[in-house]
C-alpha cells in the first residue's frame, strides 16, 4: 500500500488534477490511498471568510464558482459536488449576520468545506477513469484528535481506527487532508499545511511501503526556490536532515509529517505532479553524507522570530538559574528553539512572541531581561555538516562580509543542523549568498541513485 497526498496546486490547476488522477490509476496495482488538500488559495479565502465579516457574502460565491470551475476544466460533472455546495452555502449563510470574526472551533468547520470538496471532485476525477474511488472524509475514517482547534493533535486511538476503517479497499480512498475530529464529532484541523501530516498519519497507521507527497517542486530544493531560484532538488535525505528543514522554514513539508514515518521507517517521497518523471527526493533513515567538503545539503530559514536573553549577575556558581528559566517557559507554553549560554546569561529564540508576553515579568523576577524583535533563524542542514571543520568559519566570513550581523550561534547539540539568527532585513540576502558560497548551485556530483519505481 502507499500514501499519494496532492498538495493545493496539484488538485486545484485543471491541468495537474488530470495528472494527479492519472498518477493514481497507473499506481493502482500498488495499493494506494490517496490524500488531498484544498484547491489552491481556497483555505485562504476560508480564512478570510471567518475573519472578514463584511466580505461573506461575496467570498461564499466565490468559494462555490472556484469549485464549479474546475469541474467544468477537468470534464466532471457539476452534479458530484452539488450537494456539498448546498451545504456549504447553508453554513455560510448561518454566519452571514455575524459582525465578528468566528470562534475557533467554528472556524474549523468551516475550514473543512476546503478538503471536502476537493476529496469529491478528486474522487470523481478516478471515477472518470474508470477506478472505484470514494471520497473519505477524515473524521470518519477515524483521525481522532484532541479539541485544541486550529492545531489540534492526533489521539493514540486515531491509528487503530484509521487502521480499521481503510484497511478495506477498494474503493479507493480520497482522504480529506488537514481535518480530524474530537471524540465527541466536532471537526479539528491539524494546523496550516497539515496535509502532508494527515499522510503521514495514514501512512504510519496502514504500514504503507511508501508515503508521496506530490507538490509543485521536483523535491525538496537546496533553498526556498522563492528565495533562491537557482536551488536545486536534493536526492536523498535522512529523516533528520527533512525534518530540521522543515522545521525551519521548507514549506514542502509541514514539520510533524516525518515523525509517524520515521516512527515506522516508511520512506517519504517528495514529487512534483507538473514533471512526474522527475525523480525527486526521498526521505528515509540511514543516508549517507552529501559529497563536497562541506556536507550541507540545503538551507532553510524561518523569519519572525524574537530573542529573549535573561542575564543573571547571580548566575555565576547560582545552580537551578538554568531550571528556573525553563520552568517559566514550559509554565507559560512557550516553545524555544534555538539556545545560547554564557557564564552570567541565557539567549533562546521563540516563535510566537504572543505567549512570551505573559512570561516576561516572570523572567524578570529572576534576571534582567532584553527582548529582541524582528529577527530569523537560518538553519544550515547536512549529515555530519557541523562536524565539518571550518564551515563556521566559511559561513560567518561571508555573511561578515557583506556586512550581515549574527544575532546568535547555535551549533553543537545536533548532528545535522547548524543555526544561526540575523536580522529579518538580511535574512533572504543571507541565503542566498551562502547558497552561492557553500556551492550548491552548481551541478551536484553524480550519486549512485539507484532508480526505483515511484
Ligand atoms: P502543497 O500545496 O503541495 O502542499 P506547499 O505550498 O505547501 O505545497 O509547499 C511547496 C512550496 O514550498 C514550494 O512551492 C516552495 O515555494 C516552498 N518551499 C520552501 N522551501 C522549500 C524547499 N527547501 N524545497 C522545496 N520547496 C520549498
Ligand atoms: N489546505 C490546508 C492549508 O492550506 C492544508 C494543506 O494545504 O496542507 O493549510
Ligand atoms: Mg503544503
Amino acid at each position: 500500500m502507499i500514501v499519494m497526498k496532492f498538495g493545493g496546486t496539484s488538485v486545484g490547476i485543471a491541468e495537474n488534477f488530470k495528472v494527479a488522477t492519472r498518477l493514481v490509476a497507473e499506481r493502482k496495482p500498488r495499493d494506494p490511498i490517496v490524500v488531498v488538500s484544498a484547491l489552491s488559495g481556497m483555505t485562504n479565502l476560508l480564512v478570510e471568510f471567518c475573519r472578514e465579516a463584511a466580505s461573506r457574502r461575496d467570498l461564499t460565491a466565490r468559494f462555490a464558482e472556484r469549485h464549479s470551475e474546475l469541474a467544468k476544466a477537468t470534464g466532471l460533472d457539476e452534479r458530484t459536488i452539488a450537494p456539498l455546495l448546498s451545504s456549504w452555502r447553508e453554513e455560510a449563510a448561518t454566519h452571514q449576520g455575524g459582525q465578528k470574526p468566528l470562534d475557533s472551533e467554528r472556524r474549523d468547520r468551516v475550514l473543512a468545506y476546503g478538503e471536502q470538496l476537493s476529496a469529491a471532485l478528486f474522487a470523481a476525477g478516478l471515477r472518470a477513469l474508470g477506478l472505484e474511488a470514494t471520497a473519505v472524509l477524515a473524521a470518519d475514517a477515524g483521525l481522532v484528535t484532541d479539541d485544541r482547534f486550529g492545531a489540534a493533535h492526533p489521539l493514540p486511538d486515531a491509528f487503530t481506527q484509521l487502521r480499521a476503517s481503510l484497511g478495506r479497499r477498494p474503493p479507493v480512498p480520497v482522504v480529506t487532508g488537514f481535518l480530524g475530529r474530537t471524540t465527541d464529532g466536532r471537526v479539528t484541523t491539524l494546523g496550516r499545511g497539515g496535509s502532508d501530516y494527515s499522510a503521514a498519519l495514514i501512512g504510519a497507521a496502514l504500514d504503507a511501503e511508501e508515503i508521496q507527497i506530490w507538490t509543485d517542486t521536483s523535491g525538496m530544493l537546496s533553498a526556498d526556490p522563492r528565495v533562491v531560484p537557482e536551488a536545486r532538488p536534493v536526492a536523498r535525505l535522512s529523516f533528520a536532515e527533512a525534518s530540521e528543514l522543515a522545521y525551519f522554514g521548507a514549506k514542502v513539508l509541514h514539520p510533524k509529517t516525518l515523525l509517524p514515518a520515521m516512527e515506522r521507517e516508511i520512506p517519504v517521497r517528495i514529487l512534483n505532479t507538473a514533471r512526474p518523471d522527475d525523480p525527486g527526493s526521498i526521505i528515509t533513515a540511514g543516508v549517507e553524507p552529501t559529497p563536497g567538503p562541506w556536507r550541507v545539503k540545503s538551507i532553510a530559514s524561518r523569519a519572525g522570530i524574537t530573542a529573549v536573553t535573561i542575564a543573571s549577575t547571580r548566575m555565576l556558581l547560582a545552580h537551578g538559574f538554568l531550571a528556573r528559566v525553563f520552568e517559566i517557559f514550559g509554565r507559560h507554553h512557550v516553545v524555544v528553539d534555538l539556545v545560547t549560554t554564557s557564564e552570567v546569561s541565557i539567549s533562546v529564540t521563540v516563535d510566537d512572541a504572543t505567549r512570551l508576553e505573559a512570561a516576561i515579568p516572570d523572567l524578570e523576577a529572576i534576571g534582567r531581561v532584553e527582548v529582541r524583535r524582528g529577527l530569523a533563524i537560518v538553519a544550515v542542514v547536512g549529515e555530519g555538516a557541523p562536524q565539518q571543520i571550518g564551515l563556521a568559519g566559511h559561513l560567518f566570513t561571508l555573511l561578515g562580509g557583506v556586512g550581515v550581523g549574527l544575532e546568535m550561534i547555535s551549533q553543537g547539540a545536533s548532528r545535522v543542523n547548524l543555526s544561526f539568527v540575523v536580522r529579518e532585513e538580511d535574512v533572504d540576502r543571507a541565503v542566498r549568498l551562502l547558497h552561492r558560497g557553500l556551492g550548491l548551485d552548481a551541478e551536484p556530483a553524480p550519486m549512485m541513485v539507484k532508480t526505483t519505481m515511484k
